[in-house]
């Protein structure tokens, strides 16, 4: 970082230069002014310690204001470059707040000036944070008006060749835009606190599904599993809110399942905490998407999953492909030899059930055997 050294009346920058850098005034004064000759108007003085200039290290547009000295002042230079990475690291959100208001101060300066205020163009990057803003507005509503919807995928336990469990997979119909992928609002959700009630919805709606479809006679009992994002487990009373309702409906605990997602952010100390809480209360919890990229043997190793859920990537081309199948086979060993249960994903075909039969897999899941339907269908085909 460089140093600049101003004498009274000297100007630092003018309106319309394009901003290079910032200041932070180590010394001396500093004016701020928009317009010129009888028009001038002075914004603000600044001394040591404020920072000058700032606003086009964020927004990278010209200067609107001009910058005096009011005395010999010593001023620190930031270029963009060292701010640049930080910028972009932030949140896209925050950004698009920030730019907005940028806009609006730099249109205000605009009218001091006697100028009409620029127009306001809007970055493709605001456009996509202001989309997720309303996004993310409207899924809290949806929560609120109870149009979040969980629909449940069978679980096929293939020793037995029945269905053993259903996975809870949340669905929203959006008004406008029709059904939403989770992948798509769950992502979001989970970028700000929403996941919390969202996945505490899915909880309560597992437990009613549980007690209906034993209302309705299915005996056993499946298991319904549900999925557990992140987020969720730095709330304490996830697993106490879960035993309570359960206890409530007079339930067993090995009737519900958790899966939490093999992630770069899976974190030991938590899910280690998770499993732990899991176990005393015979509450099983399965290792989700193993093998989709964020792999990593140790978390097999140091974490004691009941189920270990293959990704699909595993047996898309088990027919085609003779590495496709010793791969599955080696990793269904595997999961085998650390005493979990391996369960497939996206099974399509009858061939890969019968893979999956031949290297004694416990469970099965996918459209063969049956796609994500509402409880009803569930309870209808019993
Ligand atoms: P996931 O947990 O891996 O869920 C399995 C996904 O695979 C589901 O997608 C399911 O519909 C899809 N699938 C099942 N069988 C087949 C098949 O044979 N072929 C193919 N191509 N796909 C199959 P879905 O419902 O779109 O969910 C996507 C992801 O969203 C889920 O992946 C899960 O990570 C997340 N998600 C869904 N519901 C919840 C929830 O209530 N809470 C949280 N935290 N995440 C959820
Ligand atoms: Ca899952
Ligand atoms: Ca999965």
């Amino acid at each position: 970082m460089s140093r600049r050294a101003l004498h009274t009346g000297e100007t630092l920058f003018r309106e319309h230069d394009s901003g290079r850098s910032a200041y932070l005034i180590e010394s001396g004064k500093v004016r701020i002014i928009v317009g010129q000759d009888e028009g001038a108007t002075a914004l603000a003085d600044l001394g040591p310690g404020d920072l000058v200039g700032e606003m086009a290290m964020i927004d990278d547009a010209p200067r609107t204001a001009t910058a005096v000295a009011l005395e010999d002042s010593v001023l620190l230079v930031i270029d963009r470059e060292h701010l640049a990475d930080r910028v972009a690291q932030t949140d896209p959100v925050v950004r698009a707040l920030l730019g907005g208001q940028l806009k609006r101060y730099r249109a205000m300066l605009a009218t001091l000036r006697g100028l009409d205020a620029p127009e306001t163009l809007t970055d493709a990057e605001d456009v996509a944070a202001i989309a997720k803003i309303r996004l993310e507005s409207q899924l809290r509503e949806a929560l609120e008006r109870r149009e979040l919807e969980m629909h449940l995928q069978p679980l096929f336990e293939i020793p037995q060749q029945h269905v053993a469990g259903y996975e809870a997979l949340i669905r929203w119909r959006h008004p406008e835009r029709g059904p939403i992928s989770p992948a798509e609002f769950i992502a979001l959700a989970e970028e700000t606190s929403l996941i919390v009630p969202v996945g505490e919805y899915m909880l309560h709606e597992a437990i009613a599904a549980l007690v209906a479809m034993r209302k309705s006679g299915m005996e056993p009992l499946p298991f319904v599993s549900i999925n557990v994002s992140p987020r969720q487990l730095r709330e304490a009373r996830l697993i106490e809110q879960l035993l309570v309702w359960l206890k409530e409906a007079d339930l067993p605990t090995s009737a519900v399942k958790l899966e939490i997602t093999e992630s770069q952010v899976l974190d030991y100390g938590l899910v280690s905490e998770l499993l732990g809480k899991c176990r005393a209360h015979g509450i099983r919890v399965a290792l989700d998407d193993f093998g989709t990229g964020f792999s990593n043997l140790s978390h097999l190793r140091e974490l004691a999953f009941d189920t270990v859920k293959i990704d699909q990537a595993f047996v898309r081309d088990i027919e085609t492909a003779p590495r496709a199948i010793a791969m599955l086979e080696a990793i269904v060993a595997l999961v085998q030899a650390i005493g979990a249960d391996a369960l497939v994903e996206g099974i399509e075909s009858q061939t890969q059930l019968d893979v999956l039969q031949r290297l004694g897999c416990r469970y099965a899941q996918g459209y063969l055997i049956g796609k994500p339907m509402p409880l009803a269908q569930v309870l209808e085909g019993r």
